[in-house]
């Protein structure tokens, strides 16, 4: 369960956790026209904390809302800022942040352009997302029945509501069948990613991951290719099949809530060694060092506060 924060910014104020109320004929809970972000605020070795690449959350906001022709009620500017003072007012130092752009009341019909798009954003504190264990010794995955979208039925650039009916469905799947977590294919078979996470493989001291097509640019992929290109691993934009995967050295899963997530089963059979890889344990630790503002080299993606 979320636990419950003091503050919720809203349509450029804050307001109580109890006033953060849509009516429900709310446009986007009905046809999930609506796009949102996850953010994380870290505490830093110093006592202080920092949001992890902030600019880059709040540009790809920005980015989903053009592709799907959302005009935002702010500038990148208010955003990134107002993400900042609703960390600030719920004295909250290390969380999860989520910018949600909806459309509101008004007209009810699938063409309903003048109604009132409204943006909030809640914080809260949330932990590893696939769990300790998982961060540590690895999940098991299972490919899904459920394909990832295919790029011309859901425009897969964008982090849109309605798009997650299909992850949902995915992750319950898997869930239901005692596995933590669902990777999908995309339209043609291959490997695309997780149900919220981009996926990587390690294969002979080199790292692979699906290139853009079909899957979300997350922001913890991009930061992981740079971190590898900084260590000399090469790294190749590719697409693989499912059997690749089951016999890869090592693979794991990026994302803003699951970090760097360590792949350890795929349909019940072993990931390399079954547990977290070398490769995956030093991108990882270099991941949350850089998180934790323990390596200055990647200062630039801090926005200290
Ligand atoms: C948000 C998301 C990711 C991860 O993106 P990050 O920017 O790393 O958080 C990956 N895949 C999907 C489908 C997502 O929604």
């Amino acid at each position: 369960m979320v636990e419950k924060v003091r503050k919720i910014w809203m349509d450029g104020k804050l307001v109580d956790w109890e006033a953060a109320q849509v009516h429900v004929l709310t446009h986007t809970l009905h046809y999930g026209m609506g796009v949102f972000e996850g953010i994380r605020c870290y505490r830093t070795e110093d006592g202080q904390s920092a949001v992890f690449r902030l600019k880059e959350h709040v540009d790809r906001l920005f980015d989903s809302a053009h592709i799907v022709q959302m005009t935002l009620p702010s500038t990148r500017e208010d955003v990134a800022s107002a993400v900042l003072e609703t960390l600030r007012a719920n004295d909250m130092r290390e969380g999860y942040i989520r910018p949600l752009a909806f459309i509101g009341e008004g007209a009810m019909g699938l063409y309903a352009t003048d109604n009132p798009v409204h943006l909030t954003i809640v914080a809260w504190p949330w932990g590893t997302y696939l769990g300790e264990e998982g961060l540590r010794n690895g999940i098991r995955a299972k490919i899904s029945s459920f394909t990832r979208h295919h790029v011309n039925v859901a425009m897969t650039k964008a982090k849109v509501c309605g798009y997650y009916v299909n992850s949902i469905m995915a992750k319950r799947e898997a869930m239901a069948e005692g596995y933590d977590e669902a990777i999908m294919l995309d339209a043609d078979g291959f490997v695309a990613e997780a149900s919220g996470e981009n996926l990587f493989m390690v294969r002979d001291g080199g790292l692979f991951t699906p290139p853009l097509t079909s899957v979300l640019p997350g922001i913890t992929r991009h930061a992981i290719m740079r971190i590898a290109r900084d260590k000399g691993i090469p790294l190749e934009e590719r697409r693989f099949s499912r059997d690749e995967l089951y016999t890869a050295d090592e693979a794991f899963l990026t994302g803003t809530a699951a970090e760097v997530t360590p792949i350890r089963e795929v349909d019940r059979r072993r990931v390399g060694e079954g547990t977290r890889g070398p490769v995956t344990h030093l991108l990882q630790d270099a991941f949350f060092n850089i998180v934790k503002g323990k390596d200055a080299k990647y200062e630039e993606w801090l926005t200290r506060f």
